[in-house]
């Protein structure tokens, strides 16, 4: 199917909206088209497009600013794809799971079914299972993630590189974990699949959730379309800035190895707990653990002030644990040994 064919009649249709600083776009000047008020220090809207931000992220990804979206986070992303290519009530989706909840209660508030196909039991892309999706045509939309949240292992290259070969409609892969995982992303990739959108995050390894910016990679034809439907404004200034900032002064690799060296650690010391049944491996700033009874250790956890992620309804007895700082990690293991008596 050709793009155009995956878009929805009505947004294909759609003439958006045009703000003030769309059409007008040359440099300063006395600015009296946009009913703001001439006072104060935040008075003016955001620049709609985010290029500066744009500029810096492409440059310190080694990437086209040009193949870069911008959303109120990822969430807003995932959202908006729905919006794009998903007819509500007809139009079909499909996610590997488990997986992150937020492609199933997007899809829900965009009346859309989202098909939910199991991963295999290492938590990786299982081919077969998708063989009867591939002719579909009311199947607009696959997402995978990977790393998967909340398993925290990387999915097959190999096993990728056919869904992008063989699925007919958009492929989402969200990357929010890539920076942890010492693998490649796709993003490089958008020149050869113009129908591959890659989404990534500030709000993992670049320590920015609180300021809510998502990233998508994608081909021009694609990026159009999350343009026009986008609320005009919708990274506000202030954000902008301060991510602008952060990104100039941050010292992320350094970080990022720390969190590895402290996955690491936090990996050996849960495995030497004997009450716990599983470490599964991860590539990302989080681990998947096994317990006897996770609602159990979860209220256990929470009476010692520690909250972690309960998971039982999605893989039984699992509790997903972020990786911290050296200190609260640490803090958590001997809790862990008090609350076992190890
Ligand atoms: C945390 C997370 C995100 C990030 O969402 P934001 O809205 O950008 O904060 C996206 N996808 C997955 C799988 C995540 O775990």
């Amino acid at each position: 199917m050709n793009i155009t064919a995956l878009i929805r009649p009505n947004i294909l249709a759609l003439k958006p909206y045009s703000s003030a600083r769309d059409e007008y776009t040359g440099a300063e000047a006395l600015f009296l088209d946009a009913n703001e008020n001439p006072f104060g220090q935040w008075n003016r809207y955001p620049d709609p497009y985010q290029k500066q931000l744009k500029q810096k992220i492409a440059a310190l990804k080694n990437l086209d600013a040009n193949a870069l979206f911008l959303g109120n986070g990822s969430d807003e992303i995932i959202d908006l794809s729905y919006r794009i290519f998903c007819e509500p009530g007809k139009d079909k989706a499909i996610c590997l799971g488990p997986t992150y909840g937020m492609y199933e209660v997007a899809a829900q508030i965009n009346n859309v079914t989202l098909i939910q196909v199991p991963l295999d039991a290492a938590f990786d892309i299982d081919l077969p299972a998708l063989e009867e999706y591939w002719e579909r045509t009311d199947i607009k939309l696959m997402f995978l993630c990977s790393p998967n949240n909340p398993s925290g292992n990387i999915l097959s290259e190999e096993r990728i590189s056919t869904i992008l070969d063989r699925f007919k409609g958009i492929v989402i892969i969200d990357e929010a974990y890539i920076d942890f995982s010492g693998t490649l992303s796709r993003a490089t990739q958008i020149g050869n699949y113009p129908k591959l959108v890659v989404v990534q995050t500030l709000s993992k390894a670049w320590g920015m959730a609180a300021l809510r910016i998502g990233l998508a990679w994608m081909s021009p034809e694609l990026l159009q379309y999350y343009n026009k439907v986008k609320p005009p404004y919708n990274i506000s200034a202030a954000n902008q800035q301060l991510a602008l900032s952060i990104l100039e002064q941050g010292n992320f690799e350094q970080e990022i190895k720390l969190l590895k060296t402290e996955q690491a650690w936090l990996s050996r010391e849960l495995s030497a707990i004997t009450q716990i049944k599983k470490v599964y491996p991860s590539s990302a700033n989080f681990i998947l653990l096994e317990v006897e009874d996770a609602p159990a250790l979860y209220d256990q956890l929470s009476a010692h002030k520690i909250v972690v992620r309960n998971r039982h309804g999605i893989i039984p007895n699992t509790l997903r644990i972020t990786v911290g700082s050296p200190g609260q990690n640490k803090q958590l293991i001997q809790t862990l040994k008090t609350i076992f008596h190890a």
